[in-house]
């Protein structure tokens, strides 16, 4: 068992200014807090927080991540509180601490593949520090170690298999291939216990043929380098057990064949000598079409660079080998955490330090990258992706974008669940329906039969599938509106006509006129009219013409004439381009003859008319918004609201009417409000032909004793 001495020496060789105080407090107060807990092992709790601690010295990380190691699982497992770690071992401690307890928390369910990769990037997502997940690798690697003590069969196979899918997926994906293998190979001995077996034996059996084997390629390759003195260090070794039983089940090999079992290594001290090795390597067995890979050039995003090939060794078989610096041996070693080391007094960027801050040792080192930007894109990518990962309340996991709410989780359930949605919880607390939903939460919807949703959703939901199920429903919705406005439309007209829409709507003639007109169904016929894409009169029409029933005057002019007549415009606006469009004038800005006017075309009631400095206009979607002009042709009165301020008097209103009448303008509604210091508010809607009409009126109005201001008002 580890002693916190040896993790003391440890530290001390990569860093001998190591502030070792923070380490030794740390392992103070774990050991109090775990006192008396035992391990399944038998061994006192605190032997795994110093395994822990550890490995992550192993790597060589700051003293930061090796005290958080020790404390990782205090505030889980002990009477520990977060408050307590961050008054003790201050904010950057704590926040990894709580970071390693919130992942330990998460309730995962399963770890199949379809979950699999939802579960790795949640955790990545959920890390905001990077040490959270070192610890997070380094906790799993001591509990696999460990493993054999459970007492419960299926609780190990559960483990390996998490560990299988999930931690060694994240730590090749850090670039950390130590524990990948190590983390691969000790679920795989768990998992298929029989083929671990035969693997581990076949390898070692004819050991010593293959140690020569070893020995002549390594001498082949060391000659070739010599005669181009080119210093260099050449490793061969086995590859771990998984990966071998894996090529083969995926190249469907017997053992025997699987020649690549080990990989050799050439390890060199600049990189155009890497160049230089590839080149005599090729010169001397010839490389395998395609295998080649320059991770030198091209490095992966969690920072590993080497070049790779395959080559027809001495022997007919394929040679792997990889080829790199020292220095990229080393970042292959431990991936990410070899970048890792505090440098204390040095300033950086705030902001980088607050959300990368484990990619400070890597800016100071950011010569060994080409472009170091476009590296901490990548890694930023790869940590903080655009989604996040929320849980259904059965502990499946759900990826939304970021800044979803629980509308858009509701569409991604079911579209009725989204339809229905009328609240949700989250972590079993309500939350409003516009809340932002974050990794790691459980989201429960709560619905009720017949609730529909509302065209204000439409302001905050942030998937296409939650939108689209809005604006369908919303169409549904007014295509319901429009028949019903169509059908009483189409009463009206045909009974003019002294005939019975109702009765006609299910005959053959009816049937006919839809297809003339090319809708699918009556019903959308009808919906058209309600549209305002056509009018009553242009259905009545074809039943007269067909039937003859009564000739009107019209019909009979228009046989006379031979064509069908231009009908005047019944409203007192042309819309340009269209005749007949249902016209309606907008209550907010009430415009008159005179006014600048415009049209908005709005589904399910033709068109409305603005003024065009109407706010409601000015926020139009320009799209349907189409030319209008007054038709000077038509007479008629429009309403108009206007206040009238003044001082209260006896008769005041009386007067004012009289001035309104006098003029020529119906008063359709008058109200008054009564303000401080003896001032009036007087409101009348009245009805106006056009400006030049309500400019009169409101000229005569200011004539009226006390009366301190005239103007029209948007209501
Ligand atoms: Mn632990």
């Amino acid at each position: 068992m580890i002693r916190i001495n040896d993790i003391i020496d440890k530290i001390m060789e990569y860093n001998p200014d190591a502030n070792l105080d923070i380490i030794e407090r740390a392992y103070v107060y774990s050991a109090r807090v775990h006192h008396g807990q035992i391990r399944l092992s038998g061994e006192p709790y605190l032997s795994h927080p110093l395994e822990v601690a550890g490995i992550l010295a192993d790597m060589n990380l700051d003293v930061v991540s090796v005290a958080a190691a020790l404390l990782h699982d205090v505030i889980e497992d002990t009477y520990a509180t977060a408050d307590e770690i961050k008054v003790m071992f201050g904010e950057e401690i704590c926040h990894i601490v709580s970071g390693v307890t919130k992942l330990s928390k998460l309730p995962f369910h399963s770890s199949q593949a379809r979950q699999a990769e939802s579960i790795r990037k949640m955790i990545l997502a959920m890390a905001d520090d990077i040490r959270v997940i070192l610890i997070k690798l380094a906790d799993r690697l001591h509990n696999m170690r460990t493993l054999q003590f459970h007492k419960s069969e299926q609780k190990k196979i559960k483990i390996a298999q998490e560990t299988l899918d999930i931690y060694a997926s994240i730590a090749a994906r850090l670039g950390i291939y130590w524990i990948k293998n190590e983390l691969q190979d000790k679920s795989f001995m768990y998992l298929q216990p029989e083929e671990y077996t035969k693997i581990k034996n076949l390898v070692s059996k004819d050991r010593e043929a293959r140690e020569n084997y070893i020995e002549s390629v390594k001498n082949y390759i060391k000659k070739k380098m010599d005669e181009n003195n080119l210093k260099c260090m050449i490793l061969g070794r086995y590859k771990n057990f998984y990966s071998i039983y894996q090529k083969m089940i995926n190249q469907n090999l017997a053992f025997e064949d699987v020649y690549d079992i080990i990989a050799f290594r050439i390890i060199l001290d600049t990189i155009p000598q890497c160049y230089e090795a590839l080149g005599l390597v090729h010169a001397l067995w010839k490389p395998v079409a395609k295998k080649f890979k320059d991770y030198i050039g091209m490095p992966k995003p969690n920072m590993y660079q080497s070049l790779h090939t395959t080559v027809i060794g001495p022997v007919g078989e394929r040679i792997e080998i990889q080829i790199r610096t020292h220095e990229m041996d080393r970042v292959a070693k431990s991936g990410i955490a070899a970048h890792w080391s505090y440098k204390e007094g040095k300033s950086f960027n705030e902001d980088i330090i607050k959300t990368f801050a484990w990619i400070q040792n890597l800016v100071e080192n950011q010569e060994n990258f080409r472009d170091p930007d476009e590296f901490l894109e990548n890694v930023r990518i790869d940590l903080f992706p655009d989604e996040i990962y929320v849980f259904t309340p059965n502990g499946e996991i759900k990826s939304l974008p970021k800044g979803a709410t629980p509308i858009d989780f509701a569409y991604l359930i079911h579209s009725e669940v989204g339809n229905q949605c009328t609240g949700a919880k989250v972590n079993g607390h309500m939350v409003p329906l516009q809340y932002k939903l974050k990794t790691g939460e459980i989201v429960e919807i709560i619905t009720s039969k017949g609730h529909h949703p509302s065209k204000d959703w439409l302001n905050f939901v942030k998937t296409v599938k939650a939108r689209s199920r809005i604006r369908q429903w919303i169409k549904i919705q007014e295509i319901d509106r429009s028949i019903a406005l169509g059908r009483e439309m189409c009463e009206k007209a045909f009974r003019k006509y002294r005939l019975n829409f109702n009765t006609l709507l299910k005959s053959e003639q009816m049937q006919a006129v839809t297809e003339h007109f090319t809708f699918k169904s009556v019903d959308d016929l009808i919906a058209s009219v309600g549209y305002g894409k056509i009018t009553p009169l242009q259905i009545v029409r074809k039943f007269l013409t067909k039937e003859e029933p009564e000739e009107t005057h019209e019909s009979i002019f228009n046989k006379i004439i031979g064509r069908v007549r231009k009908k005047k415009p019944k409203t007192g606006v042309v819309v340009k381009g269209v005749d007949d469009i249902l016209i309606k004038f907008g209550k907010c800005c009430q415009p008159v003859p005179g006014d600048s006017i415009t049209g908005y075309i709005t589904r399910g009631y033709g068109v409305t008319i603005h003024r065009t400095n109407c706010v409601n206009a000015l926020k139009m979607n320009p799209e349907r918004q189409i030319a209008v002009e007054w038709n000077v042709e038509i007479t008629e009165t429009y309403p108009v609201k206007i206040r009238v301020r003044s001082y209260d008097r006896v008769g005041l209103l009386a007067d004012l009417a009289a001035e309104i009448s006098k003029k020529g303008a119906n008063i359709l509604t008058a109200s008054t409000e009564l303000r401080e210091n003896g001032i009036v508010d007087g409101f009348f809607t009245i009805a106006v032909e056009d400006t030049e009409h309500l400019n009169k009126v409101l000229t005569s109005i200011k004539k009226v004793r006390l009366v301190q201001r005239v103007s029209r008002v948007d209501s």
